[in-house]
């Protein structure tokens, strides 16, 4: 069953979580080193010269080295007897239990009955000794001493001599291989073997439980950055849903404002042209500011529809072959009004010859230059100047392609630096009070960048606080056939019926 609800799914995380190290009882293999525990083993082995073998609980071998006593035992496994005699010995030895049970008796020397150090016979004579490892309480496994020939063993029990086919003088010749020692000094150096094992177990304890926390630790953030990641992902999905929702909202809005706001319009220039009478000179102030406020109020809401249809992916673009030159030149025309006013000086400068047309959507770009237009003239004051520079068409750097350069520089304000991306954002003013002084609902640029971004090209700002700014906007000569982010592109057909935004 899906279940939805908070409860259910944290959960399903707990339960799919492993449980700590610190919970988990640790087995020998946890807490050594094997290949240098191996290597103790071998020392140890080597300089008594008795074999010691080390099992953990399960009965896995963790070190097992064998010294003088193989040729002997291979000799007595060849006989069908000793092969099952001493089957039976060496399971007692390494799975019987490691207590007085058995066939097995305390071991004699100091510090063998602490150690719990059993001492069991091996049918041939020879004797093995087996200690338990124990850790805080746990029995961790066994370690195995042996065989090994007992001082007093004079002669092979009966055990050995009976069996059938054994050739004592060869088995004399053999055993005398094996490590003659009395038994109090093979379990002084068990015990001392376990002193060495205890204080490997220890370091090796803490240095696995520091390793393994650590990894719990990494794996518990791992955990947690996933569950982030996917409420991240949640949330950016929601965010896409409402933004596409803004987007569509802010169109409908918008396009059901710009029908009677035409009309307003429509009827309010009628009015001062007089086709409803003459007015007074009062009157004709009073409908030329219903006519000034009524243009800006649909630049504005012009501005919300474009970015609406771009946001939306709905703006589509009449590719066409484009003379930039001219696109430029009629947005610098619709702007000197302003500029005169202002006492803005406006200058344009275009290549001498000629260049090749471009393809892209001539009203887009002149809207792209327009705005570039109109901010660095609103953001100049007065005796200052704007100039608009065209390249030729050549390689730009960042299209790795054949294109324009177009740049609009002003002698204003300028923006500080840690605006610059911020400025392109829909409605993004440094200054708050910007609209009321200047007019502009911070929407200009964000329809720059994406107009430029669907033709393949990149806007990018330069400025220097209080002196000036430069936008630069570079063109592909043709749009890479992947570009146009989010619009659609038409062949080319009459140019649709957009008003003039000045
Ligand atoms: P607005 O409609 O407010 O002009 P834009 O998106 O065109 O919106 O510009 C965003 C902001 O960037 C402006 O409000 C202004 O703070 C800053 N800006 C844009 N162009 C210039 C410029 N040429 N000089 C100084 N500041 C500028």
């Amino acid at each position: 069953m899906n279940g939805a609800s908070g409860n259910g799914a944290s959960d399903g995380v707990g339960a799919s979580r492993r449980e700590s190290v610190l919970q988990r009882r640790l087995s020998l293999a946890d807490m050594l080193d094997l290949p240098s525990f191996v290597e103790v083993v071998r020392s140890f082995s080597e300089l008594y010269r008795v074999g010691i073998k080390v099992m953990d609980t399960a009965g896995d071998k963790l070190a097992d080295v064998k010294v003088g006593h193989g040729d002997f035992c291979s000799y007595v496994f060849g006989f069908p007897e000793g092969r099952s005699r001493c089957t039976a010995t060496v399971a007692r030895v390494k799975d019987g239990p490691v207590a007085l049970v058995q066939g097995a008796r305390p071991a004699r020397g100091d510090g063998s009955e602490a150690a719990g150090i059993i001492a069991l016979p091996c049918f041939t004579g020879l004797r093995y000794l087996v200690m338990p490892v124990r850790w805080e309480g746990d029995e961790l496994g066994r370690v195995i001493l042996g065989p090994f020939t007992p001082e007093e063993l004079a002669d092979f029990p009966p055990s050995l001599t009976d069996i059938s086919g054994v050739d004592l003088s060869r088995a004399h010749e053999l055993v005398a291989r094996v490590r003659r020692v009395p038994e109090r000094t093979a379990a002084q150096v068990l015990v001392h073997f376990g002193q060495v094992l205890a204080a490997l177990v220890a370091s090796g304890q803490r240095a696995f439980l520091a390793t393994q926390l650590h990894i719990e630790a990494m794996l518990e953030t791992h955990r947690d950055l996933e569950a982030n990641n996917a409420r991240l992902a949640q949330a950016n999905t929601r965010l896409k849903e409402l933004d596409r929702l803004k987007s569509t909202f802010l169109g409908t809005v918008s396009h059901e404002l710009r029908t009677p706001l035409a009309s307003i319009i429509g009827y309010s220039e009628m009015l001062a042209e007089g086709l409803a009478g003459a007015l007074n000179p009062e009157q004709l102030l009073y409908v030329r500011t219903i006519v000034e406020k009524g243009e800006s109020l649909l630049n504005l809401i012009s501005s919300i529809l474009d970015l609406s249809q771009i946001e939306a992916g709905r703006l589509r673009l009449v590719m066409g072959p484009v003379d930039l030159g001219s696109v430029i030149q009629t947005a610098v025309s619709s702007v000197a009004p302003q500029a005169q006013r202002k006492g803005v000086e406006l200058e344009v400068r275009l290549p001498p010859l000629p260049q090749p047309r471009l393809a892209a959507d001539a009203d887009k770009l002149r809207q792209v230059v327009v705005n570039l237009l109109a901010n660095a003239v609103k953001f100049t004051s007065s005796g200052g100047r704007v100039s608009v520079v065209m390249s030729e068409a050549t390689a730009q750097k960042e299209l790795a392609a054949p294109g324009y350069r177009v740049s609009v520089e002003d002698t204003g304000m300028g923006i500080r630096e840690d605006q610059f991306e911020n400025i392109f954002q829909s409605f993004y003013q440094v200054d708050g009070s910007s609209t009321r002084e200047h007019g502009g609902a911070g929407l200009g640029l964000a329809i720059v960048k994406s107009l430029v971004e669907g033709h393949g090209g990149r806007v990018s700002v330069e400025s220097e606080f209080g002196r000036g700014s430069r936008f630069t906007v570079v063109l592909p000569l043709q749009p890479p056939l992947s570009e146009h982010g989010g619009f659609s592109a038409l062949a080319p057909t009459p140019s649709p019926s957009g008003h003039d935004r000045f």
